[in-house]
C-alpha cells in the first residue's frame, strides 16, 4: 500500500539521473509525487523555470503518479496550499547533510506538521550534481551518463549552438 502524497522540491538546473532516481524511488512509495521546480532567480539558473519543468515532464511522462509544478515562494506555503505535509530530499553524501539538516529543521520550525524524508540514489549517481554536469557540458565533455537524453540535447543547445548563445 502506498502513502498518499509527497513533494520533491529543487532547482533541477538541469534534471540529472540522480534527481530522476530519487523521483522514481519516491513514486514507488507515494501515490502522488509533486516535483516542485523552484523559480529562484537569485540562484541565476542556466535554464528558465519553464525549461526546467519541461525537462522533468519529458523524463517522467511514462511514469504515473508524478506531477510537475512551479514553486514560487516558500516551500511551507506551497505545502499548505497543496495539502501535502511530506517533503522528499535526496542525500548523496555527507557533504549534503549539513545544508539538508538545516533546511529540514527550518521548515519544521515554519510548519511543525511538515516532515522531511531523505532518500539516497543508486551509488552511480552519488557524485552527480547539476553544477558539475553544467561545467562538464560547458567545456565540451560527454554528459550522457549523468542526465537524460533530452537534457543532453538542451545543454548542447545552451552552450554550443548559436541559438543558445
Ligand atoms: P536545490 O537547489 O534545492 O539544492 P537541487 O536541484 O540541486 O536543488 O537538488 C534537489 C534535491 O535533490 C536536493 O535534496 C539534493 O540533495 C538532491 N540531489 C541532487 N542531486 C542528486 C543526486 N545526484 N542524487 C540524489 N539526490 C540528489
Amino acid at each position: 500500500m502506498k502513502l498518499r502524497a509527497a513533494l520533491y522540491p529543487g532547482s533541477f538546473d538541469p534534471l540529472t539521473l540522480g534527481h530522476l532516481d530519487i523521483i522514481l524511488r519516491a513514486a514507488q512509495i507515494f501515490e502522488t509525487l509533486i516535483v516542485a521546480v523552484a523559480d529562484n532567480e537569485a540562484k541565476q539558473p542556466l535554464f528558465t523555470v519553464g525549461e526546467r519543468m519541461e525537462m522533468v515532464e519529458e523524463a517522467v511522462q511514462d511514469s504515473p503518479g508524478i506531477v510537475v509544478r512551479r514553486l514560487d515562494g516558500l516551500l511551507v506555503d506551497f505545502a499548505r496550499q497543496e495539502g501535502v505535509m511530506v517533503v522528499v530530499r535526496g542525500l548523496r553524501a555527507i557533504s549534503d547533510f549539513e545544508f539538508e539538516f538545516q533546511m529540514a529543521l527550518m521548515n519544521r520550525r515554519l510548519e511543525p506538521h511538515l516532515e522531511t524524508i531523505f532518500l539516497t540514489p543508486q551509488e552511480d549517481y552519488t557524485f552527480v550534481s547539476s553544477r558539475i554536469v553544467k561545467e562538464v557540458a560547458r567545456l565540451g565533455g560527454e554528459v550522457g551518463h549523468f542526465v537524460p537524453p533530452r537534457v543532453v540535447a538542451r545543454l548542447q543547445e545552451k552552450y554550443h549552438s548559436s541559438k543558445g548563445a
